[in-house]
């Protein structure tokens, strides 16, 4: 009996343990399991800003979180899919929290200019190896909430490796004609939101941006999840 009674507290303590709410950011223990993060990291981590260094393709490159104070463990959990579906759940669910959480003029208004959004495309290879793109994951309700479609027009015709090691010049002699036109695509005289999750460089939005203009769209502006600038 008492052996019994201690496994089922012992029990309760693991799964106190386990499932109590925590803030997906800072990992704090939380109330309200629906609020998703603490007070403190909901304060700051919507932090819309425009980039103030942008590729000469793009208008206007748009973030919605800093990456290294928010977003950052988050992505990489969907980024480099390791096999643990419950956590990559559990992360796009924070993430999309993050967007249910961000109301800004300036957003909705570049939103409701534009025609439709197109994400930065993962090459065939590796999104049938994720069996997702995350970036459409992260934003197609959000935007179609907004009345804004996502359309991928663009398709990655050089399979590059991860660019985080590569530095500025590399990045782009890597990126330099990895990306095409779907054929039949309609962008002419377009404005276009390019999707991505994170920007660094600039160097992949810039290049999608240039090929999305040389076949006829008339502005790209892009927004990104996360971005330090
Ligand atoms: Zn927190």
């Amino acid at each position: 009996m008492i052996a019994k009674k201690f496994l089922s507290t012992a029990a309760e303590a693991v799964i106190d343990f386990l499932f109590a709410p925590r803030c997906s950011v800072c990992d704090a223990y939380i109330e309200n399991r629906r609020d998703m993060f603490c007070p403190r990291c909901r304060e700051t981590i919507i932090a819309v800003e425009p980039a103030p260094e942008i590729p000469s393709a793009l208008s206007s490159v748009w973030r919605i979180t800093r990456y290294r104070e928010g977003s950052r463990e988050m992505l990489r959990a969907l980024k480099f899919n390791d096999g643990r579906r419950a956590d990559e759940i559990a992360q796009l669910n924070a993430i999309r929290r993050i967007l249910e959480l961000t109301n800004d003029r300036r957003l909705n208004d570049l939103i409701e200019r534009s025609d439709f959004a197109v994400p930065v495309p993962l090459h065939a290879n590796r999104q049938s190896e994720r069996g997702f793109n995350q970036v459409e994951l992260i934003f197609n309700d959000w935007l179609n909430e907004r009345g804004l479609t996502i359309n991928s027009v663009l398709r990655r015709v050089k399979d590059t490796k991860h660019l985080f090691d590569l530095n500025r010049e590399e990045r782009r002699a890597v990126i330099d004609g990895a990306f095409d036109i779907v054929e039949g695509a309609s962008i002419d005289g377009k404005t276009l939101l390019l999707l991505d999750d994170i920007f660094t460089t600039g160097a992949t939005m810039g290049e999608c941006a240039r090929v999305l203009r040389a076949n006829g769209a008339a502005e790209v502006n892009g927004l990104v999840l996360a971005a330090d600038f």
